[in-house]
């Protein structure tokens, strides 16, 4: 199938074969024709399938007919709306917007926090036809009246449940109410959770909901792998890991914005060079951080959940999880960072004793085992991490590194293909820990701070299928 297929307009034709797109992906194959014929959307996918272009390209055909080049406000009236959780994610897809639109005169702009409201300000009062923005800064804008979203006739909200873990759900409510009931609906979000289904209820009129797998799914493309370490120990099986296995490009993902820039500086004071990105930073630092490691600048990324949504980083090697996190889910979003465009990728876990338990609901969620060795089990890799410690009190000098056996790989890891960390059965299905008791493990419930989210669009376990 081609995008003349989907009966794209020419300028968006020649926009999306500028960007080198040869066919459509299978989200924007269903997402096109559906949003072309005003249907509301119901979207499970995640970023990598193509989303961005599967709701934006349409949206710029639906809104062609009113492109113009006249500069009154009045004829730029905001028509599309489009929300994200994060700054970086709206950044994306404003950028998308232009790069698929750039053969139509319509406006765009993208609005978000931590940056200064006038600049942005006097662009909406200029009128822009479509608008990206982050819920708190737009209600900052509507309050101060830079906006009106009176006229808005496609709303988009991109990572809805990402939108709603961050407790945008107020704001969302009152942007709503501020939109006219006769709109297009789109919904897009990773997982269909009982909060998701609510708003979807609410927000959209028989939706057509579209699933779709991962182009690549996670466990088709990425080497999982943990490493058993107590937590003190961590710092040091990191920075070895990153010297021992040459990483050029690696995102390390904390569950704590406090503890990134720590470890961020920790690094650094090994000779690694590495940098945060983080809630607490301001656009500028983010900014800058993101394009130091994008372009090979820093080798190391230290990242929360929540920054690191929506970055786009073609081919990256590595994820390694310095802590897991609380939710199998974010796993799953964590290493959707590698093993991107048919690369592979791997993605290593330093787990402590105490987040045995966090393993074990991975593993049940990714039905599967991840090959494990214990720091001490992997002879090779302590005795390079107990050089490494070494090296800390004195640097061996050029020469001597040179002749020492490069260490390259890790040695085999010892697989436990059938037990999860908590004596989970494999051959069973997976049953979220509300589910049956027979399908429960064996051990008490893992208590997390969120509740369970069913999963299987992550996996590549659904089977696509529109429905009407
Ligand atoms: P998204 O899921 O929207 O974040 O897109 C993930 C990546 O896929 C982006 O880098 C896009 O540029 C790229 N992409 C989107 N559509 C296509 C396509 N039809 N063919 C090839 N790459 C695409």
């Amino acid at each position: 199938m081609s995008f003349a297929d989907l009966n794209l307009i020419p300028e968006l034709q020649r926009a999306v074969a500028d960007e080198g797109y040869s066919q459509p992906t299978p989200i924007q194959a269903k997402a096109i024709p559906a949003v072309l014929e005003r249907r509301d959307i119901m979207g499970c996918a995640q970023t990598g399938t193509g989303k961005t272009a599967g709701f934006t390209l349409p949206m710029l055909q639906l809104l062609a007919p009113y492109a113009n080049s006249s500069p009154s406000p009045a004829r730029h009236p905001v028509r599309a709306l489009v929300l994200t959780p994060t700054r970086e994610l709206a950044a994306q897809v404003s950028d998308s917007i232009k790069a698929y639109g750039k053969f139509l005169k319509l406006r765009s702009t993208v609005v978000y926090g931590g940056v200064d409201m006038p600049p942005q300000t006097k662009i909406l009062r200029e009128g822009v036809d479509i608008l990206v923005a982050t819920p708190g800064r737009l209600l900052d804008h509507v309050q101060q009246k830079s906006v009106s979203l009176s006229q808005v006739e496609i709303v988009v909200m991109d990572e809805a449940d990402r939108m709603l873990d961050m407790g945008f759900l107020p704001d969302i409510r009152r942007i709503l109410a501020l939109l006219p009931t006769q709109r297009q609906s789109l919904l897009f979000s990773a997982t269909f959770s009982e909060e998701i289904k609510k708003l979807a209820n609410q927000m959209l009129r028989s939706p057509t909901l579209i699933e779709v797998a991962r182009r690549n799914a996670p466990a088709d493309l990425v080497k999982h792998q943990v490493f058993e370490t107590p937590a003190s120990r961590k710092h040091a099986v990191l920075a070895n890991l990153i010297r021992s296995r040459e990483m050029k490009q690696v995102l390390v993902f904390l569950r704590m914005k406090r503890d990134c820039n720590k470890l961020a500086r920790d690094l650094v004071r090994d000779g690694i060079n590495a940098t945060a990105i983080h809630s607490d930073r301001t656009q500028a630092e983010r900014e800058q951080a993101l394009s130091d490691f994008k372009e090979g600048r820093s080798t190391v990324l230290v990242a929360t959940d929540i920054a690191a949504r929506g970055i786009d980083i073609e081919e990256l090697p590595f994820v390694i999880n310095y802590e897991l996190p609380y939710t199998p889910e974010d796993y799953v979003h964590r290493i959707g960072r590698t093993g991107r465009a048919g690369m592979p990728g791997e993605a290593i876990s330093l787990v402590c004793p105490d987040e045995m338990r966090l393993l074990a609901d991975i593993e049940k969620l990714l039905k599967r085992a991840i090959p494990r060795q214990s720091v001490e089990e992997g002879a090779a890799d302590l005795a390079a991490e107990r050089e490494y410690d070494r090296s800390r009190e004195r640097r061996p000098r050029r020469e001597e590194r040179e002749q020492e056996p490069r260490r390259t790989a890790a040695p085999a890891a010892k697989p436990r293909p059938q037990l999860a960390a908590d004596g989970f059965d494999f051959s069973k299905p997976y049953v979220p820990a509300s589910g049956p008791a027979t399908a429960t493990p064996a051990s008490a419930p893992v208590q997390r701070p969120r509740g369970n989210r069913p999963q299987a669009a992550l996996l590549g376990g659904f089977v696509s299928r529109d429905k009407k």
